[in-house]
């Protein structure tokens, strides 16, 4: 039976009414106990999920669990809203990347060039984009929600005019639209245009919101980036760069930042070093880019990373390098960057996220060794990570699953028509191929553990006899307060299961994570520099005010803006 809906209301201190209509209006009620275990009511289908009931507040609605596909049929069988589930479900259980940053000084072709690297950037945010270019008097914007190919024509590239630039792509949950919340963001100061585009996450930036609205600013986003530029244009510092310098060191937490003034294009990292910049060369003009991804497609050359703690300005062709802070902060490159948000072809903090990640597959292997046919990813995170893992095993690779590469996000698309056939095109498994085959699944993370559980069970229904999961990670047991957009720790299947629990979850045969510490002595062999892993240790290198600090997606959510900004 197919239920349409369900909602749980409280009716007493620890009662429940588990409330369910079915597809043609009937309602079926059961009353319910806390604490309880839903243990699959005859009347609804496995897998059903309920979260700890006394943090749920009543009446609140479940997430519609008894539409989550069975794990025993697979993809192509589903229907449109089961197939529309799974795809959301599957965008959930990612951590995601913030931002992406560029920017690009000295170049007649600047706003297209800048263009092009947001659009190789694109795999860090796609909510919001926005370009601003400098004719040298004024900044010229544009931002708007959405993809940067949906967003910027010629048109519109023609009139960004200017040979310096810098583009933003941002990423949010947080539902409705934010365009007060894109970026770049703009100002007009007595000492000219400022504009800012941030990757990160500043953690003690309520503190200074508080102080800084309690003195009479006015804040236009709720953005944690507005916060540098207030302080920017309050700073008693002559030239620009000072008074940059003079704004980053007030806050606390991640940045890359790529900032532009009427002549200059300065950029920094925060003293940990926790989201990469890197300094490329394109015809003479200097680029800036959140990953060197973005320098190989316009065909800039990588010339080196900004160093943790570095500021950069270049101005009239020149770059200069200043170090404002004394060295005694330890770099703490975000791990996580590596192991899945960068893209595979980018070169962070001197190595290629690739080959680093066929790197902890091969680790993976040595530490969870298990007999199988073949090694199979997870399209595509897994992907690198299960070569590893074959190579070190001697196992066959194999791709079992195959997914469309060419099929945009589907809530995008205006109709509903249009976004159920293009998940549905997404995903399919090789059928006939896995018939009583031993596999071994490799993917890079397990966040909350509903993806997997639809993989496995497809490939079950495919015909594999054993299925082994193999993760290249540690168990994700604690949220990112450094620029990452996380679930809370209680929604992180390892920070509320065991890791045999989450086996039987997810309905493998065995279940292996890589070690913290064959995590990090791999960062310590192959990066040689010092890492942050704070959502799998749980030790956090920039201390967190929670009574302060605001949480991860608050910092984006704003009014909805209807319009594109012109
Ligand atoms: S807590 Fe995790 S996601 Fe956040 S910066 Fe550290 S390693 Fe990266």
């Amino acid at each position: 039976m197919r239920l349409v809906s369900t909602r749980l209301a409280a009716t007493g201190p620890s009662r429940f009414l588990l409330t369910a209509r079915k597809p043609l209006g009937a309602m079926m009620t059961r009353s319910l106990k806390t604490p309880f275990e839903l243990k699959t009511p005859s009347k609804l289908k496995a897998p059903f999920e309920l979260k700890t009931p006394s943090k749920l507040k009543a009446p609140f609605e479940l997430k519609a669990p008894s539409i989550l596909p069975p794990a025993s049929r697979p993809f192509d069988r589903l229907s449109a809203s089961e197939l529309e589930t799974l795809e959301q479900a599957h965008r959930a259980d990612r951590f995601h990347d913030h931002c992406g940053v560029f920017g690009i000084h000295g170049h007649d072709e600047a706003s297209h060039l800048t263009y092009l690297g947001l659009y190789a950037l694109q795999h860090r945010g796609q909510e919001s984009c926005g370009i601003v270019s400098s004719n040298a008097k004024e900044h010229i914007a544009h931002r708007a929600m959405g993809l940067v190919s949906d967003t910027f024509g010629a048109e519109i590239l023609d009139r960004l005019k200017g040979r310096h630039a810098i583009g933003h792509v941002r990423y949010s949950t947080a539902g409705g639209s934010m365009l007060r919340n894109a970026q770049p963001i703009c100002a007009n100061t007595d000492g000219g245009p400022v504009s800012i585009a941030h990757n990160g996450n500043l953690v003690n930036a309520t503190v200074i919101r508080r102080e800084l609205e309690g003195r009479g600013a006015i804040f236009g986003s709720t953005s944690d980036s507005e916060v540098l530029l207030h302080l920017l244009a309050r700073s008693r510092e002559r030239h620009m760069e000072d008074r940059f310098i003079d704004a980053i060191s007030r806050v606390k937490g991640a940045y890359s930042i790529a900032m532009l003034t009427d002549d200059a294009l300065i950029a920094a990292r925060d003293p940990h070093g926790f989201r990469p910049l890197s300094i490329g060369r394109k015809d003479g003009a200097y680029v800036i880019s959140s990953e060197t991804c973005a320098l190989d497609l316009i065909g800039a050359t990588h010339e080196r990373d900004v160093d943790p703690g570095e500021v950069v300005v270049i101005r009239r062709g020149r770059l200069r390098s200043i170090r404002p802070f004394s060295r005694e902060a330890d770099e703490h490159f975000c791990i996580m960057e590596y192991i899945y948000f960068a893209r595979p072809d980018s070169n962070l903090i001197g190595h290629n996220v690739y080959a680093y990640r066929k790197e902890l597959g091969r680790v993976l292997a040595r530490e969870h060794a298990v007999g199988a046919d073949m090694v199979v990813p997870v399209l595509d995170s897994g992907n690198a990570a299960a070569l590893g893992y074959a190579e070190e095993a001697g196992i066959p690779y194999d791709t079992a699953l195959i997914r469309n590469h060419y099929v945009s996000r589907s809530f995008i698309e205006p109709t509903q028509k249009i976004r159920d056939f293009k998940v549905r095109v997404k995903h399919n498994a090789i059928r006939g191929f896995l018939e009583g085959k031993r596999l071994v699944l490799v993917d890079d993370s397990i966040i909350r553990g509903t993806t997997l559980v639809k993989i496995v069970g497809m490939l079950r229904a495919a015909g594999a006899r054993e299925i082994h999961v193999r993760i290249s990670s540690p168990p994700t047991t604690g949220p990112c307060h450094y620029g990452i957009d996380t679930p809370t720790s209680d929604e992180l299947i390892a920070h509320t299961h065991t890791i045999e629990e989450i086996r039987e979850r997810i309905g493998a045969d065995s279940l292996g994570y890589l070690s913290l510490d064959g995590m990090r002595r791999t960062a310590a062999k192959e990066l040689k520099r010092g890492i942050c892993d704070g959502c799998f240790s749980n030790e956090y290198p920039v201390e967190i005010d929670t009574s302060h600090s605001m949480p991860q997606l608050t910092l984006f959510r704003a009014v909805n803006e209807e319009e594109t900004e012109r």
